[in-house]
């Protein structure tokens, strides 16, 4: 008998322990890890550097609040800002708390230079943003919101790749669009980097905000720092989270200077948020997976992964419609249902994880190795001959 709440359709296994890309079972198996907390643990399990940086850590100083100066914080946003288009940042726990706090960061802009009316935020239709109130009315899912209304207004929506519709659900009171640059739990749907552009374009036609979703794309995922970075272009506010803390409960908002302006002292605030535990583990994870060497090899083994899935989908059009994805951030679209499929790769000790539109999700850790993704497409290819 489980007394844990029922919200979950948990597998019936659990892991002892973990160590790079691999997970050990209570039952004695090992598992390759291409969940990996979905793109949480983005250095795999019990990376040496966070082990150590966790125990130091947890020796001197665990958490103060925010009422007071946060050396380690103070360090993890300056390097935030130096390495990427943000002139300030804002931490918090989690992703919903940093979409939110997004949402928020807009709206006040709008509200200090005068234009309290521009509150709307423009999302695509069955996104993923997060879990909280205001976060699944954004989404617009009927799957997440039933059951939960009153309704949080101040969304609009369109749908993916409708350009005419987002055209013109953009009004006098649009704040901001706000879109995932590669949509993970919509199932894996890169935005074009020529989207992208013409995006920043409309935006700064009809002076409204550029929010850009990096929550599971970025801190490494897709091979760039973030997804956007490939399109040269430059939002105005970026919520992050999943892969900054390797596994620790890291959330964050990266904005510009501009719309910075508006959280003036006592506007938002977080009791953990950026405690000085979460602060040493995002610096680490920071030091590691921005580095240049470290990037190009994340770009380079996922090129070449996607390549040969790619050579699987060409063998097997059958049983995989398309191969989706970028980096490390890769769906293997099925012709049908992705249950059976994701089954059979688990019992053949690979982990992966569904995402909309019949998607089985491939989340390696960002440092995995040449052998480990050979392994990964033995079994998929595998369980592709099994398939009927
Ligand atoms: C996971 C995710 C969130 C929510 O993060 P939580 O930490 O679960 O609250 C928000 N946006 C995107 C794009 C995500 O993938």
């Amino acid at each position: 008998m489980s007394f844990l709440a029922k919200n979950y359709n948990r597998k019936k296994i659990s892991f002892k322990y973990g160590k790079g890309a691999y997970l050990y079972s209570t039952n004695n198996k090992k598992y390759l890890d291409f969940v990996q907390g979905i793109a949480v643990n983005s250095l795999g399990h019990s990376h040496p550097k966070l082990v150590k940086t966790i125990k130091e850590q947890s020796k001197k100083l665990w958490h103060v609040s925010n009422a007071f100066q946060i050396p380690e914080g103070e360090k993890l946003a300056k390097k935030l800002c130096t390495k990427t288009f943000a002139d300030f940042v804002m931490f918090q726990n989690s992703g919903a708390e940093a979409t939110e706090a997004a949402i928020k960061v807009a709206r006040r802009y709008f509200y200090s230079i005068g234009k309290p009316n521009k509150n709307r935020i423009l999302c695509i239709k069955n996104s993923f943003h997060g879990r909280t109130l205001a976060a699944i009315f954004a989404s617009g899912s009927k799957k997440m919101t039933e059951g939960f209304g009153p309704k949080v207004t101040g969304f609009d929506h369109f749908n993916f790749g409708d350009h005419n519709s987002l055209k013109k659900k953009i009004n006098k009171n649009t704040a901001a669009i706000m879109v995932e640059t590669i949509m993970g739990e919509g199932g894996i749907k890169v935005i074009p980097d020529w989207c992208l552009n013409e995006l920043r374009i409309l935006c700064n036609k009809k002076k409204i905000l550029l929010i850009l979703d990096e929550v599971q794309c970025g801190i490494g995922r897709s091979g760039d720092f973030f997804a956007f970075e490939k399109s040269k272009v430059k939002p105005d506010i970026v919520p992050i989270a999943k892969g900054i803390g390797g596994g620790f409960p890291i959330g964050a908002v990266l904005m510009n200077k501009k719309v910075a302006s508006g959280m003036t002292p006592g506007t938002h605030g977080s009791t953990f948020g950026g405690n000085p535990l979460a602060m040493s583990i995002g610096n680490t994870v920071m030091d590691i997976v921005s580095n240049k060497k470290f990037l190009n090899n994340v770009k380079s083994l996922s090129k070449y992964f996607l390549f040969k899935l790619n050579k699987v989908q060409e063998k097997y059009p059958n049983v995989i419609k398309q191969i989706r994805g970028r980096g490390f951030l890769i769906g293997i679209q099925l012709c049908k249902d992705q249950t059976e499929f994701i089954k059979k790769l688990m019992d053949n000790h690979l982990l992966t994880i569904r995402a909309a539109e019949n998607v089985v999700r491939i989340l390696p850790p960002l440092n995995v190795k040449k052998n480990e993704l050979d392994l990964a497409l033995k079994i998929i290819e595998k369980v592709c001959s099994q398939i009927k």
